[in-house]
C-alpha cells in the first residue's frame, strides 16, 4: 500500500537536525510558501503592539518556533504563520477569563502547544486523513495539525464545554474548513454507529494513562489505523500496561519515537498504536467501570 493512502502512515525515524531534512510545502492550494519571519522584520499581524516592535522579543519569540520547523521539515504559508500569531493570541486573551492553559508566555505557546502539536507529523504523515483528537482542551494537538494539513477532517472532541466555545471561536476565526469541535466524552460517542471504527488517525494529548486512552481510542479506529499518542516522563509500568491492555482492544505497538525539538528536550516520545483488529463491541466501558477496572492490571 501507498505511504500516502489515508490511514497508511507509516511510523518513520526521527528527522535529524540536518540543514538536509526533507522540506515540505504544507499548504496545498495556498499562498506561496513562506519561513517564519526573521527576527529584524515585523509580521504584518504584529504591528499594533508595542511590545512587539522589540526585534529582541520577536527573535526569542519566533526563532526556536522557526528552528523546530526547519526540523520538522515544513514551510509555512504566510497565511498559516497568521494563523498561528492569531491562535496565540485568542489564547492568550481567553485564558485571562477562562482556564484553558497554564502557560502564558507567547513563546511557550508556540513550542509547548504548537510545535509540540505538530511533532506527530514525525510518525503520521499522510496526504488525506480523518483525524480524532480525544480531550482536545484549546485545540491541541489537533489544531495546529489542521493548520498545517487543511486537507485533513479533524474532528476535536472534548468534555468540557467552555473549551468546545473556543475551539469553535478558534474554527471560525482562522476560518478553517473540514473541523468540527464536539462536546461529548470519549466513552459515550464511540458508541454512536457514525463514529464507530471511524477514522483513520487518533491521538489524544494529557488527557489519562495509557490503558485508558487505549480504551478510548480503539472503538473510534478502523481496521489498520493509528493512534498516536504522546507522553513523557517513565513510562516503564505504564507502557507495559498499556500493552496488556492494547491487546484486549485489538491494538498493538508500532514504534515509540523520541522528540526532540526546541523547548521540548523533556524525555517526550510519541507511542505509535496501530488498530490490528475491530476493537470487541463492549469498549469503551462506562466512565466510572474505566476508572475502577483500567484494562492490563496484572
Ligand atoms: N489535549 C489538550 C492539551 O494537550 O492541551 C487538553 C489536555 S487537558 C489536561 C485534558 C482534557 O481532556 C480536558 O479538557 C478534559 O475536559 C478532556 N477530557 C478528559 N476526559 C475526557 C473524555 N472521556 N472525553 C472527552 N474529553 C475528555
Amino acid at each position: 500500500m501507498s505511504k500516502d493512502s489515508p490511514g497508511e502512515g507509516n511510523p518513520h525515524p526521527y528527522i535529524s537536525r540536518k540543514s538536509s531534512a526533507r522540506k515540505r510545502n504544507v499548504g496545498a492550494g495556498l499562498p506561496p510558501a513562506l519561513q517564519p519571519p526573521p527576527a529584524h522584520q515585523t509580521p504584518p499581524t504584529l504591528l499594533n503592539s508595542a511590545q512587539q516592535t522589540s526585534s529582541e522579543w520577536l527573535k526569542s519569540t519566533f526563532q526556536p518556533f522557526a528552528d523546530g520547523l526547519q526540523q520538522l521539515g515544513l514551510e509555512l504559508t504566510e497565511q498559516q504563520f497568521d494563523q498561528f500569531l492569531r491562535y496565540k493570541q485568542e489564547l492568550l486573551d481567553w485564558n485571562t477569563r477562562i482556564n484553558l492553559t497554564a502557560i502564558n508566555d507567547p513563546a511557550e505557546i508556540m513550542l509547548k502547544h504548537f510545535l509540540d502539536s505538530l511533532s506527530l507529523l514525525m510518525v503520521y504523515e499522510v496526504s488525506d486523513a480523518r483525524l480524532l483528537d480525544i480531550g482536545a482542551g484549546a485545540g491541541f494537538p489537533g489544531l495546529p495539525l489542521k493548520i498545517v494539513r487543511p486537507q485533513w477532517q479533524v474532528l476535536l472532541l472534548e468534555a468540557t464545554g467552555k473549551k468546545v466555545t473556543f475551539m469553535r471561536h478558534i474554527i471560525e476565526t482562522l476560518q478553517l474548513y473540514d473541523v468540527q469541535a464536539v462536546h461529548g466524552r470519549a466513552e459515550e460517542l464511540a458508541h454512536k454507529p457514525e463514529y464507530r471504527a471511524a477514522f483513520d488517525a487518533l491521538t489524544a494529548r494529557a488527557v489519562a494513562s495509557l490503558p485508558v486512552l487505549l480504551e478510548y481510542a480503539a472503538p473510534f479506529c478502523r481496521v489498520g489505523g493509528q493512534i498516536i499518542l504522546p507522553k513523557k516522563g517513565d513510562l516503564t509500568e505504564e507502557l507495559a500496561q498499556g500493552k496488556r491492555a492494547a491487546r484486549q482492544l485489538g491494538v498493538v505497538l508500532k514504534d515509540s519515537v523520541a522528540v526532540r525539538l526546541p523547548g521540548l528536550e523533556d524525555g517526550r516520545r510519541l507511542l505509535v498504536w496501530e488498530q490490528v483488529k475491530k476493537c470487541p463491541e463492549q469498549f469503551p466501558r462506562s466512565a466510572s467501570v474505566i476508572s475502577k477496572k483500567p484494562l492490563g492490571l496484572l
